[in-house]
């Protein structure tokens, strides 16, 4: 993420907390509390890369913020990008505080990186990097402390290098990590958890506006790990999608485009645009198509001063993190257009990874189809709950679940005394 981009969604994320602490009447004390990192922690890691025949040393920059742990232990993914620096791991530290309390699971915030574009580097530099990164952060970390999991730029082999970095000194830990590969103690299920999550929030959502899936238009901006499997879910359950994007651009059908088959193309060409039998459009022009339901799963802040007016959807799901500007989110507010918040829209994500951690401490693991009912039933509860919330308080989604996720944290804190 840029610095501009950056500077948006901390703003943005700001207005969002300090509105539900206004509503709450909490005292400046208090905010100031919540707010406050545990600990922040910055490392030097130096490896020595092989460049045009010769050693180069380059030291990278590390951070890992543990937000708060009030209810249960840290947890974040490590983020590898050339713009991570300790202000955004900072603000993404909270927002995992806020979402891990609204989903009800036992587990605080934090975040980490390294300030590095990872295609830089080789498998074995990115390897050696991971392990030296892990080496220095190991005094922080344990299944009951700290428990990292994938971000940008990291996947399922990062966290297979953390694993076997981190059981060098403690014996074989999987519980130390989440979003492995399914061979080392990897949850069945984790990889679409977050798509699928989205698909089941949105299908609950229109069904309380009467409107039925099937007659619902649906449009969906970006088609990664997020957005084609949710994508994937709404087909399956019936649904509509008359517009899928990539980085490239934007594809589109009135009839409904078959998900399968865009897939497909995807994967032989690398992008959507040149499916036969739909439309290409921009990106821009595809989130502001007539439709009853519009799902950003791409980028932060698409959806700003500059578009709010020009959206049409009745129902906007966030996959993405902070796709709404907080200006858009008012507009959007004083024109009745529902925004489920990304603080619970994509929680299946880590909800599937508080299920990994729970099967790798009872070393049983559970089979594909329970993985996704019970992260059915549970994001629908928290729904209700959050929709529940609103309606008591005559607020918004947004304002409802940070009001919850502030309040459980709060809660926790008086409990256990400072
Ligand atoms: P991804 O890298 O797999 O996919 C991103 C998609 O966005 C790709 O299709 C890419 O082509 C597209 N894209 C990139 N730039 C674009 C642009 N300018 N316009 C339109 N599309 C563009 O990423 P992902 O894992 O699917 O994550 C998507 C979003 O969801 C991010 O905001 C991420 O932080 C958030 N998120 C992801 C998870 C998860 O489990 N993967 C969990 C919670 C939140």
């Amino acid at each position: 993420m840029n610095k501009e981009k950056q500077c948006i969604c901390q703003d943005t994320q700001r207005h969002f907390l300090f509105r539900a602490f206004d509503s709450l009447g909490l005292e400046d004390a208090h905010r100031e509390l919540l707010l406050a990192s545990f600990r922040e922690t910055r490392f030097s890691i130096p490896v020595v890369l092989r460049r045009d025949g010769r050693d180069v040393l380059r030291t990278f920059q590390g951070f890992r913020v543990q937000h708060n742990h009030a209810r249960g232990p840290f947890k974040g993914g490590l983020r590898y990008h050339p713009e991570v620096n300790q202000g955004e791991v900072r603000a993404l530290a909270q927002l995992m505080t806020w979402k891990t309390a609204l989903i009800d699971i036992p587990f605080g915030g934090a975040k980490g990186g390294i300030t590095i574009d990872p295609a830089e580097l080789d498998k074995t530099e990115l390897e050696v990097l991971t392990k030296r990164f892990i080496q220095k952060m190991e005094p922080l970390l344990g299944v009951h402390q700290d428990i990292p999991a994938p971000d940008m730029g990291t996947n399922a082999q990062v966290m297979a290098w953390i694993l076997e970095e981190y059981s060098k000194s403690h014996g074989y830990t999987p519980g130390i990590v989440t979003g492995k590969p399914v061979e080392l103690g990897g949850s069945r299920g984790r990889e679409e958890a977050t798509g699928f999550g989205v698909a089941c929030i949105t299908r609950k959502v229109i069904s309380g506006m009467s409107l039925p899936l099937d007659e619902a238009r649906i449009v969906i901006q970006g088609f990664g790990n997020v957005g084609s499997h949710a994508a994937q879910a709404l087909a399956r359950m019936g649904g509509r999608i008359i517009a899928l994007s990539d980085v490239h651009g934007a594809i589109h059908s009135a009839a409904g485009i078959d998900v399968e088959a865009a897939r497909a193309h995807q994967a032989a060409t690398g992008r959507l645009q040149g499916l036969p039998g739909v439309d290409a459009l921009s990106n821009e022009e595809m989130l502001e198509l007539p439709c009853h339901i519009l799902i950003p799963a791409a980028l932060e802040a698409v959806i700003n001063c500059d578009n709010a007016g020009a959206i049409q959807a009745r129902v906007i799901v966030e996959a993405a993190n902070m796709p709404v500007t907080h200006q858009a989110d008012e507009e959007l507010r004083q024109r009745n257009i529902v925004v489920v918040p990304d603080i619970l829209a994509n929680a299946g994500g880590v909800l599937a990874s508080y299920y990994e951690w729970v099967q790798n401490l009872q070393e049983f693991p559970w089979e594909h189809g329970s993985v996704l009912r019970r992260l059915e039933q549970h994001l629908l509860r928290v729904y209700g709950e959050v929709s529940h919330h609103a309606g008591e308080n005559e607020t918004d989604l947004r304002t409802a679940a940070y009001e919850l996720a502030i309040g459980r944290v709060n809660k926790a804190i008086q409990l256990r005394g400072f």
